[in-house]
């Protein structure tokens, strides 16, 4: 399959909304970020192995969450489980040069992979990534508060780090189980909470 097929396929579905999302999967080729031999297979509505046992997310999911997301020009957001650094490299595009990406990798070899995959990109030296080798179940408290937080990975319930670090008005988009949950943070104890049901994720590690 084609990009543009994919990314049609993805609008005509209800997946993909808005011009600057639409326009990120335009920019961000998804073929950089798979493995060689998997590059054929780039633009197929799947998710792929990246090896460790983990896998580059569904494009379907990842347009899903992203536009639940609503990520803005100039925004601060926290990315848990880097991966490939596809996402990562979606949302530099869609918050641009005064925006920031924190995202966070647990396996060592996946965080080197994502710096490299987002090298032909810039995003890196522009200082509109960082990658952290760490436990994102954590969150990441040094850069917080955040006006958004996405994971990759599927929790058992959502990491009460991870509330704490959003801003008042911010929203976390996060895979719980089987489902995508968006949490709105309406003040410093609430939260309006949203449940999307009939995803399927790699387990968020908490050790
Ligand atoms: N957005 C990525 C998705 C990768 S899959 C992409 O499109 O490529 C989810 C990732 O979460 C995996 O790489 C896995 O290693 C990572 N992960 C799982 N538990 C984690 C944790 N506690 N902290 C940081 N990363 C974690």
């Amino acid at each position: 399959m084609e990009k543009e097929k994919l990314i049609r396929d993805l609008i005509s579905g209800g997946y993909l909304k808005t011009p600057a999302i639409i326009e990120a999967f335009q920019k961000i080729d998804r073929q950089d970020f798979v493995p060689p031999e998997l590059k054929l297979q780039a633009y197929s509505n799947e998710p792929l192995p990246i090896g460790h046992l983990q896998t580059i997310s569904q494009p379907l999911t990842v347009a899903f969450m992203l536009e639940l997301l609503e990520p803005k020009s100039g925004e601060k957001i926290l990315d848990i489980g880097a991966g490939s650094g596809w996402q990562s490299a979606l949302l530099a595009e869609i918050v641009g040069e005064t925006g920031k990406i924190f995202a966070i990798e647990r396996i060592l070899k996946l965080k080197s992979m994502a710096e490299n995959n987002l090298k032909r990109y810039g995003f890196i030296e522009k200082g509109i990534v960082k990658i952290l080798w760490d436990d994102g179940s954590k969150g990441y408290a040094k850069e917080a508060p955040y006006d958004k937080i996405i994971a990759a990975a599927s929790a058992e319930t959502i990491p009460e780090s991870w509330k704490n670090q959003l801003k008042v008005g911010g929203r976390l988009v996060a895979p719980v189980k089987n489902s995508i949950v968006v949490l709105d943070k309406i003040s410093e104890t609430q939260f309006e909470e949203k449940e999307y049901f009939g995803f399927s994720f790699v387990p968020l590690v908490v050790d």
